[in-house]
């Protein structure tokens, strides 16, 4: 719908990534006129794919769909806009040095048990405690946090909901839940695994695209975030034509929702009038007049960029600044003239998601460099090689590989300038201990660095959750105080991207949920 005869929009969206498009689809769904304003020559934000060297194109920070749930995708109505799934319910390996990889499979626990056959056992049992208590955690994902301290029966009921949901575990589950959730993962796997391959493959998934380690507190907690925030998805899937194909059927679903979107239209501040947020002005120095204000900026580019301290209180803008945005996850693209072989793997087992993350403490060392600003000489990575699935991501007989490289410090102390070459040849040479011709395949390679992450994609600290997803800055005051239910303290502005609960991935919930808030507080 376009804007009323006053030129004023009912909503503004900062930022077209995936969760601004989600959020502007239900807003223009709800009659309201919407238009989406994308600083970049594309939609898609961290979810795109692009061309990285001539004829291959790959997915450029996100490039693997597995948080969107279901139910949230046929809301949407994505397969009708055009989404195809080029591949799912991919397998993960775990990478061994000796060539013994370990391959975990939906429903296919026979690799694990030629492994250990005691871990296949203790892992059906981990996975059906953690399908307990993320069905638990799941729901909270999927409504904006209660607000503590209010008299409003509405927060009151959500807080209840919340117990009940945690009550009905059962005394054994409450209490295991009690006993783990503040624990290092490593101590949890060490209790019941005695493989170090899935060991590592379990701590990488409770710490990629954070600032933590094996031993950092509370990794249980986010092992079982993201086994919940999965829990409605499908397992890991490649979208056909890259995670950008994604963002092209949301937008198409926002269009047909009636959301109007523009590209290359750098919001350069919101407008505040008469103590509310009333507008935008774009670089170009266009002014645009809104009712509301919705950004999926991160937080800090929204507060004390776009908006500015001076309409905010001394307390909430020192919590906003002190928020920890600095991104820890690097991503290596390589265009390949051929498929290296990688050392008892078949070409159809490289289909999968592949990991070196062969034990707790190969990540535990990796990231101890990463504190004092260094990187280490032994990476944790995550690849696919997205044109198994998807031929058509680069020229014929030609492959992709996509590699997410932790840990990458954003604050590198050496500089980043000098040591982008030597950072691209240590993760080749590890990817090389596997598959040993794997240098010879590579025509070319693009590194994507948390610095560059921030530029290139407007993200503060080019951070995969735009800020920390730590205790401190989760659920009920994520990001922070004051703004955790996607509203900021200046009325008429709102929050809906990664960087509220309940965080990122590409997930779509803080798009949805915020969408809902406004549609609530701003009807
Ligand atoms: C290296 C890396 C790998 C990742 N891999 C995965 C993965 O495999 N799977 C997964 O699920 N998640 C992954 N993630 C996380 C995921 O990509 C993000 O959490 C998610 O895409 C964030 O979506 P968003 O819509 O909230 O924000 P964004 O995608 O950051 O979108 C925000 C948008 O706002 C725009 N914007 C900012 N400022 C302005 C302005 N002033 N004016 C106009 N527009 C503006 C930006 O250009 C951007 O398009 C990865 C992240 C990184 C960094």
């Amino acid at each position: 719908m376009a804007a009323g005869g006053n030129g004023q929009y009912d909503c503004i969206v900062v930022g077209g990534g995936h969760n601004g498009l989600v959020c502007a689809t239900y807003l223009a769904r709800s009659g309201r006129s919407v238009l989406v304003l994308e600083a970049a020559e594309r939609l898609g934000g961290a979810a795109v794919t692009r061309e990285f060297a001539p004829g291959f194109r790959v997915s450029a920070c996100a490039h693997l769909l597995h948080l969107m749930p279901a139910p949230l995708m046929r809301e949407l109505g994505l397969a009708g806009h055009g989404l195809k799934l080029a591949a799912q319910a991919l397998p993960t390996v775990a990478l061994s040095a000796d060539g013994a990889h370990l391959r975990l499979a939906p429903g296919d626990l026979s690799d694990l048990a030629q492994h250990s056959p005691a871990d296949a056992t203790a892992y059906a049992q981990w996975q059906a405690l953690a399908q307990r208590l993320t069905a638990a955690l799941h729901p909270v994902l999927a409504e904006p946090p209660p607000r503590l301290g209010t008299g409003s029966w509405r927060q009151r009921a959500a807080l209840l909901r919340l117990g009940w949901q945690i009550r009905r575990l059962g005394r054994r589950d409450m209490r295991e839940l009690l006993r783990i959730g503040g624990m290092c993962v490593q101590d949890l796997l060490d209790e019941r695994f005695e493989s170090g391959l899935l060991k590592g493959a379990l701590a990488l998934d409770a710490v990629l695209g954070s600032n933590l380690g094996p031993r950092s507190p509370g990794t249980v907690l986010s092992l079982l975030y993201r086994i919940a925030a999965a829990g409605g998805a499908e397992g890991l899937a490649q979208p056909q034509g890259g995670l950008g194909a994604l963002s092209e059927a949301l937008a198409r679903a926002a269009g047909a929702a009636g959301a109007q979107m523009r590209t290359r239209a750098a919001v350069e501040r919101i407008v505040v009038r008469q103590d509310r947020a009333s507008g935008v002005v774009l670089a170009s120095g266009e002014e645009l007049a809104a009712r509301v204000v919705i950004s999926s900026a991160d937080p800090k580019t929204t507060l004390l960029g776009l908006l500015g301290s001076e309409y905010l209180d001394a307390g909430f803008v020192r919590r906003v600044a002190q928020l920890r945005t600095r991104g820890l996850a690097a991503k290596l693209h390589l265009a390949l003239e051929a498929l290296p072989q990688f050392r008892g793997l078949t070409p159809a087992a490289l289909r999968g998601r592949l990991l070196v993350a062969p034990s707790p403490d190969y990540i535990e060392r990796a990231f101890n460099h990463a504190k004092y600003g260094e990187f280490s000489a032994a990476p944790m990575l995550e690849i696919t090689v997205p044109t198994l699935a998807d031929p058509a991501l680069a020229p014929p007989g030609k492959q992709v590989l996509s590699v997410i490289v932790q840990y990458a410090p954003y604050a590198l102390a050496a500089g980043w300038q000098g040591q982008r070459q030597r950072f691209t040849d240590l993760v080749i040479d590890t990817l090389a201990g596997f598959a040993p011709d794997l240098r010879r395949c590579v025509a070319s390679a693009e590194l994507l660095t948390p610095p560059d992450i921030e530029r290139e994609f407007r993200i503060s600290g080019g951070h995969w959750h735009h800020a920390e997803l730590a205790l401190d800055q989760f659920f009920m005051v994520r990001p922070v105080p004051g703004a955790a239910q996607y509203q900021a303290p200046v009325p008429g502005l709102f929050l809906c991207g990664a960087g509220c609960h309940p965080g990122g991935g590409v997930m779509g919930l803080a798009g949805r949920n915020a969408a809902r808030q406004v549609m609530r507080e701003a009807a």
